[in-house]
């Protein structure tokens, strides 16, 4: 009898070990991270910040286990405003796409150009946008605007990134072509104004469109590296076709207009999916 009850702890201690594997697995490749580039860069700064926002990643993917139902949003403002006030405002990095730019065209691998190849160039192949889910600092905002779920149909405007994508890159590009001086001054300016019409974009869409993520969807250029990248991502939601019953409630909660239940790569929005994991704390029947 005793023996039965041993084993039945011991596999209980192995499904709760299971269970927080995954929290315990994004912690150890930030830290990774954090020391290569720490030790590569001979800067201590990398191995504070790539561990700062791993221990955040973390929290917030333990908590949604434990089945808190803020834990996407603890993430979003833990990474969100450090990387807003105290990457952006404090140590006057521009982490925006024109400060990808700027590191890219001065041919040094920094701080933008290390947060563009982390978060939004070669990540995205491992986590898809889980970026824009749990650390941009504009939809961290975003994302507390009334329309948690969009109520219009999706728009044809999608073309407009390109153009704002274009359009830093080209500003970037007359910048370094007319070697102008004070780049460092200009670069904070550029992240400030940046920023103020990224929120006014951003809320004003909201309420046009009735979507707190239009913005995400048609404006953001960033988008034009997460959207390729994140349809080969590694993590990704399932549907488990002999549990679901159709009733189309993930369709109905989906911010992205996702349509989750088709397990192809080429699903509908499939690239816009921001794994905020609101369809699999609404599926009825556990399907996904
Ligand atoms: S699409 Fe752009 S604005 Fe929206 S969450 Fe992603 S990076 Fe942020
Ligand atoms: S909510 Fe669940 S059961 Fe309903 S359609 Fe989606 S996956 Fe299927
Ligand atoms: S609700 Fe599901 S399909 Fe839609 S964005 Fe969130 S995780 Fe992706």
């Amino acid at each position: 009898m005793g023996q039965v009850k041993k084993q039945e702890l011991t596999e209980a201690n192995v499904k709760q070990f299971k269970k927080y594997t995954p929290p315990l697995i994004i912690l150890i490749v930030f830290e990774a991270v954090a020391v290569i580039l720490w030790q590569t860069k001979d800067n201590l700064f990398y191995l504070f910040n790539f561990s700062y926002i791993g221990l955040s990643v973390s929290l917030g993917i333990f908590l949604f286990i434990r089945e808190y139902k803020h834990a996407r949003r603890i993430v979003q403002l833990l990474v969100g405003l450090y990387m807003l006030v105290y990457l952006g405002l404090i140590c006057r990095e521009n982490m925006q796409i024109e400060g990808f730019w700027y590191y890219l065209f001065s041919g040094v691998f920094e701080a933008a150009t290390i947060h563009y190849a982390v978060a939004k160039i070669f990540g995205p192949l491992v986590f898809g946008r889980g970026w824009c889910g749990y650390a941009c600092w504009t939809a961290m905002v975003l994302d507390f605007l009334p329309y948690k779920v969009p109520e219009q149909p999706g728009k044809k405007i999608g073309w407009i990134r390109y153009v704002t994508f274009v359009a830093s890159l080209l500003f970037m590009s007359a910048l370094f072509l007319a070697k102008v001086a004070n780049m460092e001054r200009i670069m904070f300016r550029a992240f400030i104004i940046g920023n103020v019409a990224y929120y006014a974009a951003g809320i004003a869409l909201a309420f046009a469109f009735k979507d707190n993520r239009a913005f995400c969807k048609y404006i953001c250029p960033v988008t034009v590296f997460l959207k390729p990248m994140s349809y080969f991502s590694l993590i990704r939601v399932k549907c488990d076709k002999d549990r679901c019953v159709n009733c189309g409630k993930c369709r109905r909660v989906c911010p992205m207009d996702v349509d989750v239940t088709d397990n192809s790569r080429n699903r509908k929005n499939g690239t816009e999916c921001i794994l905020c994991m609101e369809c699999v704390k609404n599926c009825p029947k556990d399907a996904l």
